[in-house]
């Protein structure tokens, strides 16, 4: 199941992508739910409410869309997309979870996962533009493969980790180098409003098959500046999702992107910067594309 929340009239409304169409999905579950039923009105409330059930809620809106061909709103490629879950109440971020990318940093290897945070508000669509330039003269790109949590956790072992993880979705890690180097804590090279793409769909992990065997890269105006496979993270998904939950609660909806491998431009020779007109792009094998221009 792909799941994406689409803009409809300036506001966002939960999706599920059935045949290259999005479908409105409260509308699909209309008649389900009972006649009191609040709207679901956001992919966050929908993992909350279905989350511990995703195969047959895929089955049940699959089926839905056939005999509701009304609830289409647009075909993927013309439905403006925002990042798959608008609200998290988390977005957890990994550094230095690539071997090769921690060695281009020249620092130690992580004994623990290396966690920072972003803000819900730094979130933007797949396709969105990335309006940074104006406040950094170093803006940075870092592909990287992000988990919605589908159901609350807390002190999960890595085993049972993954039930408690909804699916997958692609990150651009936008860093503004300069803001993120000015102290010792990187966060507001790495917060700055509006800078980081996410989608375009979460999609189930169902679908994406093995989350530790997929094919990653990041190009710059179509040329290849970073090319990895999840295979090489240092702390994978399911130790990842454990340690978090070891300290907090993880929600419905919650996101954690998980470290981007090595070719970061602050470490390329000459640096390679973002510059306004500039397309960056991250692909994320069975899960999709993020394509946007930096103004
Ligand atoms: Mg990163």
């Amino acid at each position: 199941m792909k799941l994406v929340s689409y803009d409809s009239a300036g506001s966002w409304r939960p999706g599920i992508v059935v045949d290259s169409s999005v479908f409105d999905v409260d509308t699909l579950l209309k008649g389900n739910r009972g006649e009191n039923a609040r709207p679901i009105s956001s992919v966050s409330e929908l993992l909350r409410e279905y989350g511990a059930g995703l195969a047959e809620l895929s089955e049940r809106l699959t089926v839905a869309a056939r005999l509701k061909p009304q609830a289409v709103v647009g075909t993927f490629d013309k439905v403006r997309l925002g990042p798959p879950v608008t609200d998290p109440s988390k977005v957890l971020c990994i550094g230095l979870n690539y071997n090769d990318h921690v060695a281009e940093t020249g620092r130690a290897l992580p004994s623990h996962p290396d966690i920072f945070a972003k803000f819900a508000s730094t979130l933007i669509g797949p396709f969105d533009e990335i309006r940074c330039s104006g406040i950094t003269q170093n803006l940075d790109f870092e592909g990287e493969l992000a988990i919605v949590i589908g159901k609350e956790c807390r002190g999960v072992t890595a085993e049972e980790a993954l039930d408690f993880v909804a699916g997958v979705t692609v990150l651009n890690d936008i860093t503004a180098r300069d803001l993120q180097y000015r102290g010792t804590q990187w966060l507001a090279g790495k917060a700055v409003d509006a800078s980081t793409p996410c989608g375009p769909a979460l999609v189930t992990l169902d679908e994406v098959g093995d989350v530790q065997e997929l094919s990653i890269q990041t190009r710059v105006n179509g040329a290849q500046v970073q090319s990895s496979n999840t295979r090489y993270m240092i702390f994978p998904v399911r130790e990842l999702v454990s340690y978090i939950s070891f300290f907090l609660t993880l929600s419905p909806g919650d996101i954690i992107t998980t470290g981007t491998p090595q070719g970061i431009g602050a470490k390329r020779q000459p640096p390679l910067w973002l510059k306004p007109g500039d397309t960056v792009e991250v692909e994320l094998q069975n899960v999709g594309v993020l394509r946007n221009v930096v103004r």
